[in-house]
């Protein structure tokens, strides 16, 4: 389909008009394409051939608005470093409506009613970073929201420095955030808050919509969503770096992508976000952050719902579903299908082997996919090979509890232990090199981003532990 002919559906704009302000977009100046994602213009049958069309460059700028599109940006609230703001809201996002249950949304497209004293606007190396990265953890498995594509431009943004302006069209089945219901509860509009639950049961938990008691199973989802995707986000080694309340999606969505990482080396510790000076987000603080977040959304689903219930789902968060979410995930990553009672200490002494060897946590995974005894291989990516030779120790006694073949083993550990993640460090060089003008890295990080566990001939360059003075790079809110 042409860009012409695309039917949007604005469903969100049936709530009260309290849960929206009308927004223009601002142009940004001399606006070029950077990038066009092919597979999620599929999502929306737009046809590929939109990738030449003039209007397409207008479409993400703001100057093309298709028929029937009303452009808004949402309202909402949320806890920011523990902190209650009661009106953020989309102050630099224009939603345009959605097709095929997709929503889209320009990212940086200038003020709207929610910018409070912010421009509105997104620089561009964050811009390539979301693009790339919500493409990456897709691929990878982990629920996202996606990106269509994304335009440059010569609009000057005062950043850390000067930096040029940019929009990102991002698709996702929800743009709902745990702040959306807290703020509803905060001025005390429970009849609103009610329309919003209902809301959201009709577009990410159908299965809910005649259930008598569905307020509550639908916090009962969002708990046990966030906990699949907190695990996946630990398995992989994402950290998110801003998971503010306004930041985590309702849907289970991993959600802006602002200052976030992949691990380079596994470092329990690391946060990537600098602005975060107390560690609040630190990679491996993720797991209860996400329970202090849920805490919060269950204050706001409190005019909804028994507040016991809620706790009671809260604590089993902690005592086992997180828990269990996190070794399944890690089962997968080692290869095993047999459940054993001691996994979860096997997956404790994992972490804690890890941390001591000062080993790449991408390469360490895929290094193991290949593991069948001889532990050269695994001992030359580490600083210290004792503590992973400890653990080997373990894990050799727990792989004779396996019916698996070794190559069986094997070929289901490399579909699950990525070869290729998106490293900071290569992000930077793209951006490097599309500031000069030359965009051919975005599309290079893009088809990694496509194929993270196959073995890309003329890629391997890209799957190897990350030069030493690129390592543990941390980045700002702003950047
Ligand atoms: P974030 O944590 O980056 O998702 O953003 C937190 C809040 O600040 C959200 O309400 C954003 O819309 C808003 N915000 C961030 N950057 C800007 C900007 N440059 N202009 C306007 N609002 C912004
Ligand atoms: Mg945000």
């Amino acid at each position: 389909m042409i860009l012409e002919n695309l039917n949007f559906k604005s469903n969100y704009l049936s709530l009260d008009n309290e849960f929206y302000e009308f927004t223009k977009p601002t142009p940004l100046d001399e606006p070029y394409l950077l990038s066009f994602n092919l597979k999620v213009a599929k999502l929306i049958e737009l046809d590929e051939k939109s990738v030449d069309d003039p209007r397409f460059i207008q479409f993400l700028n703001g100057t093309f608005i298709p028929k029937n599109v009303q452009p808004f940006s949402m309202c909402y609230a949320g806890h920011q470093f523990g902190h209650y703001a009661q009106r953020l809201g989309d102050g630099r996002a224009i939603n345009y409506g959605s097709i095929n249950g997709w929503h889209l949304q320009t990212k940086g497209s200038g003020e709207t009613a929610f910018s409070r004293t912010a421009d509105g606007r997104a620089a561009l190396p964050s811009t390539i970073r979301e693009y790339l990265m919500s493409e990456a953890m897709h691929h990878l498995g982990i629920p996202s929201t996606r990106a269509l594509g994304m335009i440059g431009s010569q609009t000057k943004l005062l950043r850390n420095g000067i930096e040029k302006g940019a929009v990102v069209m991002r698709m996702s089945k929800s743009w709902v955030r745990f702040g959306t219901f807290q703020y509803f509860t905060y001025f005390k509009e429970y009849e609103k808050l009610k329309a919003l639950a209902e809301y959201v049961i009709e577009e990410s938990y159908p299965h809910l919509k005649n259930d008598e008691d569905r307020y509550f199973k639908l916090f009962s989802e969002v708990v046990e969503r966030t906990a699949t995707l907190v695990a996946s986000w630990q398995g992989v080694g994402f950290c998110h770096g801003v998971m503010n309340t306004d930041n985590m999606s309702i849907a289970g969505l991993t959600l802006d992508y602002g200052p976030f990482s992949m691990l380079d080396d596994f470092d329990f510790g690391f946060v990537c976000n600098s602005t975060d000076k107390a560690g609040r987000y630190a990679y491996g603080e993720q797991p209860n952050i996400s329970y202090w977040n849920l805490t919060k959304l269950a204050q706001a689903f409190a005019p909804m719902v028994d507040k016991k219930r809620m706790d009671k789902k809260l604590e089993d968060y902690g005592a086992f579903i997180y828990p269990n979410a996190y070794i399944e995930i890690m089962r997968k990553k080692l290869g095993l299908e047999v459940k054993e009672e001691s996994d979860a200490e096997l997956i404790t002494e994992l972490v804690g082997a890890l941390q001591d060897a000062y080993v790449d946590h991408t390469n360490f995974f895929r290094i193991l996919s290949r593991y069948d005894g001889e532990r050269m291989p695994l001992f030359e990516i580490a600083m210290n090979p004792i503590s992973i030779e400890n653990w080997l120790n373990l894990y050799d006694k727990r792989l004779m509890k396996e019916s698996l073949t070794l190559e069986a083993r094997q070929t289901k550990m490399l579909k699950t232990n990525p070869k290729y993640v998106l490293k900071n460090y290569m992000f930077q060089d793209a951006i490097a090199l599309a500031k000069g003008g030359n965009f051919s890295r975005i599309e290079e990080l893009l088809y990694l981003a496509q194929h993270p566990f196959e073995e890309l001939e003329g890629f391997e360059h890209f799957a190897v532990e990350t030069p030493e003075h690129y390592k543990n790079v941390t980045l700002s809110c702003s950047s």
